[in-house]
């Protein structure tokens, strides 16, 4: 795709939002035209020069409609930015043109019975909190949830802190959207039911949602667990029952075997040199039960935060799901990760045979979640990283287990990445007739 980038542009630009809202010198370019791909030492490879033209930012939502209509007549790709933590360089713009930095929407427009509303932009934390002072709480959130926005989670993310109760996005915890189309007459669009699948993880490839409205649940005392364990396999065992055990609420429950608590620096004290753990958010007042169900299995609690403390320091989630690479990268840059999802009847056995075949390269950590109703252990396994053919014979080694993987690697959506695939292409076609919005992102069929 060639951008017919001209001067004259910018200077429409700034007349429709005004010069404080656009940003083009090179280090806000640069700043926001990335985010956390260099996870993945392929994609850094590949994604390290990609740069915006210009930065937009809109303070109202009723600038966007121009701001597209702009993009379409000048034939301008845009590309979507929340926060910009995403971890598979959804956020950067491939082809140049502009980054919409969606940052400053941040209203919440109305809260009720088991939903709230909300602009795209506002920080999953700032709505937590919100919510909370309300008696009520979010179902799911990512571990990136201080700076994640609600649109960039909707549109790039999938499941994190509540999907042992509440499932992943697509699991009826999105109920609602405003989205904008990329045509000549954009068309603002209000969506619903079914059709929020063709916008839930679309790297805003199929429209641009400017409001959301979310599932909610009553606010509950959270009480964090830490559990240690002498092996990963009974760790995962207690994971499984406590998963399992619908007597007790919980919001978390992730397991990273040894050595990956050495990493977590803050947490190592409390920890038994050789330890696996198990990190846990469950309702306060139900610890002697989730103690005796780790007994049972041979664990032992190392370490506990109260629930007056809860989201307030440290707390045990930043240890989870993609954080939990994090850390380990942070000792070790040579590190990467895979997103995989193991048999929940042959978990033991598919551990078994990675550790046999990986016993140093590849390091099992778990979130164990509701998805599709079932009860499942998800995995963000750790890698040490030697190339990329090597990466790629783990992931076929993986597959050659039955444990599925979704290649964090890659900044394509297809039809490996989500089943609905086919539906979502014919939702881009027509909202998105010339391909402009976030464009690479998806792979068109033919
Ligand atoms: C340490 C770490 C831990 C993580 N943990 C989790 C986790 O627990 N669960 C999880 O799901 N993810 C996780 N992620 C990935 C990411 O943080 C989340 O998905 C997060 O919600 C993204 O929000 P964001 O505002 O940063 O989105 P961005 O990165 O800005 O955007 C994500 C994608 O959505 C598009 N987009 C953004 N806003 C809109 C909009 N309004 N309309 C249309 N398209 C839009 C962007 O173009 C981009 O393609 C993690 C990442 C890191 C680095």
């Amino acid at each position: 795709m060639t951008v017919r980038w001209k001067e004259e542009i910018v200077d429409e630009i700034i007349d429709l939002v005004g010069v404080e809202q656009v940003k083009l010198d090179p280090e806000t370019r640069e700043k926001l035209s990335k985010d956390y791909y260099w996870y993945s030492p392929v994609l850094n490879e590949l994604l390290k020069q990609k740069r915006a033209d210009a930065v937009v930012i809109p303070s109202r939502e009723e600038e966007i409609p121009a701001i597209l209509a702009m993009a379409y007549r000048h034939r301008v790709p845009v590309t979507v930015r929340g926060a910009g933590t995403g971890n598979y360089g959804q956020a950067v713009p491939l082809h140049g043109g502009l980054v919409l930095d969606l940052s400053r929407l941040t209203d919440v427009l109305a809260v009720g019975d088991g939903f709230v509303t909300v602009q795209c932009g506002i920080r999953l934390k700032t709505l937590e909190t919100y919510l909370r002072k309300r008696n009520l709480e979010l179902c799911i959130y990512p571990s990136t949830y201080a700076k994640a926005t609600i649109g960039g989670f909707v549109c790039g993310g999938s499941g994190g802190i509540g999907s042992i109760t509440w499932g992943n996005l697509w699991d009826g915890n999105v109920l609602g959207a405003v989205v904008h189309t990329m045509e000549e007459q954009p068309r603002r669009l209000t969506v619903s039911g079914d059709d929020l699948t063709n916008y839930i993880h679309n790297y805003g490839t199929t429209g641009i949602l400017t409001q959301v409205t979310i599932r909610v649940a009553p606010k509950t005392d959270w009480l964090q667990v830490v559990v240690q364990f002498a092996d990963g396999e009974s760790a995962m065992r207690f994971g499984e029952k406590l998963a399992r055990d619908d007597g007790v609420r919980k919001r978390l429950v992730s397991i990273s075997e040894h050595p990956i608590p050495r990493y977590f620096i803050p947490l190592a004290k409390y920890l038994e040199p050789d330890a696996t753990v198990a990190l846990l958010e469950i309702e306060n007042g139900s610890e002697a039960a989730v103690e005796a169900m780790a007994a049972e299995c041979g664990g032992q609690v190392a370490h506990t935060i109260p629930p007056d403390l809860y989201q307030k320091t440290l707390g045990l989630s930043d240890f989870t799901w993609n954080h939990t690479t994090l850390w380990a990268l942070k000792t070790d840059p040579t590190i990467t990760y895979l997103q995989a999802q193991f048999d929940g009847h042959r978990y033991i056995e598919q551990m078994r045979a990675i550790k046999e075949r990986y016993p140093d390269e590849v390091l099992h950590h778990f979130e164990w979640i509701r998805n599709n109703g079932t009860i499942m252990p998800t995995s963000l396994p750790i890698v040490r990283y030697r190339s990329k053919e090597r990466l790629y014979e783990i992931i076929r080694f993986f597959e050659s287990l039955g444990v599925r993987i979704f290649d964090p690697h890659t900044f394509v959506l297809d039809s490996d990445s989500r089943s609905d695939y086919t539906n979502m292409i014919k939702k881009k076609k027509v909202n998105d007739p010339l391909g402009l919005l976030n464009p690479g992102k998806i792979k068109l069929l033919g």
